[in-house]
This record gives structure tokens, sequence and C-alpha cells, in this order.
């Protein structure tokens, strides 16, 4: 890896961070807080929350495998992503590289950031031929993405093949675990330390089924996760998000056994869409949801939406063609949408 201070932009690096009420007071001790301009009404939500989440952090760490230095939350994984960006890659002159067909939110942070997004396409069975992007990095590429399981195609990419990437590349490699709990496969997220230039990206919105409270974890060097904390917005985190991941990582037990029914149901929902007569194929998955190539994919997907059923349509997606994303729902819904499958007939 190429010193951190070759990697990131020099104006953060320079950056001498927001100092709020609260990191300047950081201790439990006093009683009387009138030093942030809050109101004594309104009791709890009255009060700023903790910009550096500490008990949350402390909280995830052991269940992680990480140390609290090396967590970074944030408002979902897309502020992580984001951040990544704003850190290391300055607009119109640093680049990025990232496998295709994945996650649309890399490229979409590129162009909000006016860098330059170059991506290497998938093998044919959608695996990671880590001597072709090595041959698209440059000097100016900072950041290398990387998503395994990989999102539409749900496939782990080859573990042997991202160390490869994370040894030979001089600059950031992100791995997106976003949906490692339904893999078995080895996972980056627990080689941080053998890896200073790992970033590994994860979130409560997939198999912690929180979506909706936006809560992101990227787990980096402490060093790493320093800058995100010098330029993330000082309260990114709210309270009543810090409040009901408390309440889920309490119910750690519920979660697994979640995972373990989202895992059993996919077994024979794949089993039984790979049986359908319009099914050319469905593509092994590690995650909750599988990509199937299905004869008439736009119409199919036109006739499940009649049926009041909404999966992703890839069709348009890079080596996707004819390609239907997904989700592995509830036994019901599951069997709601091989119902609607069953009566599809196909038009000449
Ligand atoms: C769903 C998903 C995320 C999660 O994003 P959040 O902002 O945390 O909800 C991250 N990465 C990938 C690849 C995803 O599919």
């Amino acid at each position: 890896m190429k010193p951190l201070k070759e990697l990131v932009r020099p104006n953060i690096w320079a950056l001498k961070p927001y100092s709020s009420a609260r990191d300047e007071y950081h201790g439990k001790a006093a009683h009387t807080f009138l030093d942030a301009n809050e109101s004594p009404y309104n009791v709890p939500l009255n009060r700023y929350p903790d910009p550096l989440q500490e008990e949350l952090k402390q909280a995830i760490a052991p269940l992680k495998g990480v140390e609290p230095p090396q967590i970074f939350l944030g408002n979902g994984s897309d502020e992580a992503i984001d951040l990544v960006f704003r850190v290391f890659c300055v607009p119109q002159r640093d680049n990025v590289v990232a496998i295709e067909p994945t996650y649309g939110m890399y490229q979409v942070c590129a162009d909000i950031n006016n860098v330059e997004y170059r991506k290497v396409l998938l093998g044919p069975n959608f695996e990671l031929e880590p001597h072709r992007l090595l041959e698209v990095v440059n000097e100016r590429t900072k950041v290398v993405f990387l998503c395994s399981p990989n999102n539409p195609t749900g496939n782990c990419l080859d573990p042997d093949a991202v160390e490869t990437i994370v040894r030979q590349f001089q600059g950031i490699v992100v791995v997106d675990e976003a949906y490692s709990d339904f893999s078995t496969k080895p996972q980056f997220r627990l080689r941080l330390n053998e890896f200073p230039n790992l970033i590994v990206l994860n979130t409560f919105s997939k198999a912690w089924a929180s979506a909706a409270i936006r809560l992101g974890m990227a787990f980096a060097s402490p060093d790493i996760i320093s800058l995100f904390t010098k330029v993330k917005y000082p309260y990114n985190v709210n309270a009543l998000t810090m409040q009901a991941a408390a309440d889920i990582l309490g119910r750690r037990f519920e979660v697994d056994r979640w995972v373990k029914q989202i895992l059993q149901e996919r077994t024979a929902l794949l089993a039984a869409v790979s049986e359908l007569p319009i099914c050319q194929r469905v593509f092994p998955t590690d995650a909750n949801f599988f990509l199937a190539r299905i004869d008439q994919a736009g119409r199919v997907y036109e006739h499940l939406v009649s049926q009041g059923i909404i999966v992703r349509n890839r069709s348009g997606v890079t080596l996707c063609n004819d390609c239907l994303r997904i989700t592995v729902g509830s036994h019901t819904e599951n069997n709601r949408l091989l119902a609607a499958l069953r009566q599809y007939r196909p038009q000449s």
C-alpha cells in the first residue's frame, strides 16, 4: 500500500474538523448541560446524540470481530461509499475501478463527485478476474470497489481473487459485504488486521431486517476510520436509529433464525423457479436474492406487476440480459410469486 497521505485528498488530509459541543465536553459526570443550545424540554430527544456513537460501537465490535476504533457508522452504507470518494478522490483527476455488473451506488457516487469510474467486466459465470482488473488500474486509481456476495449477481467472489487485488493494488480496496450474513464463505471483515488498505462494508438493511433505520457500517484501520470521522456530518447517526440498532442487536438470536428461515426458503424457491418452463437458468447465490434468466423477462416482469408482485428487472444490465433479480421473501410471498409465474403464458 502507498502511504495513506499519498492516497488521501490533500485538502482532507489538512482538514481541521468541526468541533461540536459534544466533542469538547466528553465526560458523563456533569448534570447541567448548557453548552449546545438545546431545549431542556422533550427529554430525551432534546439532546444531540453522541457524534462518535461509542456505546453502539462497543456493542457491535465483538459481534463483528473488530475493535471499536475500526468501526465507522453512517446513514446507510451509502454514506460510507460517498465518504470513500470524498476522502480519497480528487474530482476530475483521480479514478476508481469497479467490477461490472455490481451495485449501482458506486457509480452514482463517482458521478456526483465527478470522479472517473472504470468498469471491469466479470467473467461468464460472474467471476472476478483479478489480472484483468489490475490491468485497468493506473497511477491515478485511488480505490477498487468489489462486492461479495455481489449485487445483482448473487455470487461470492473467489476469496483468492479478492486477496490478489488487495495485495497487489497499492490503493484502497472496498469489499462490500452487505450480504455476507447469508453466506458461509470467508469474510474479509475478519482479515482487517492483515490488510491496511482494506475497507469492508456491512449494513443493518438486509439480514438485520432494519432498512428503515438507515444504519451502515464500514470497517477499516483506525487511521482510515479517523479520516471518515473527520469528514462526516457531526451527528450523522440519530438517537432513534441508535436505539433501534441496540434493540435489534439484543435480538440477534431471532435474527439468526430469520436468516436460517430465508436460506431454507431460498433453496425451495430456487428449485421451484428452475423447474419452470420459462426459466432458462437460475444463477448460484450466496445472498437473500437470486438472478434468474427467464424467457420474455420484460413481459414476465409486467405480468408479475399486474398481480401486485414486484421483482427487479435487470434485463438492461450488462451480462444480465433477460434476467430478473428476485428477493427471497416469506413462505407466503414466495408461494404467491410461484403461483403467478406458473400462471404466465408465453406470448409469440
Ligand atoms: C442493499 C445494499 C447495501 C445497503 O445499503 P444501505 O445504504 O446500508 O441500506 C450496500 N451494498 C450493497 C451491495 C447492497 O446491495
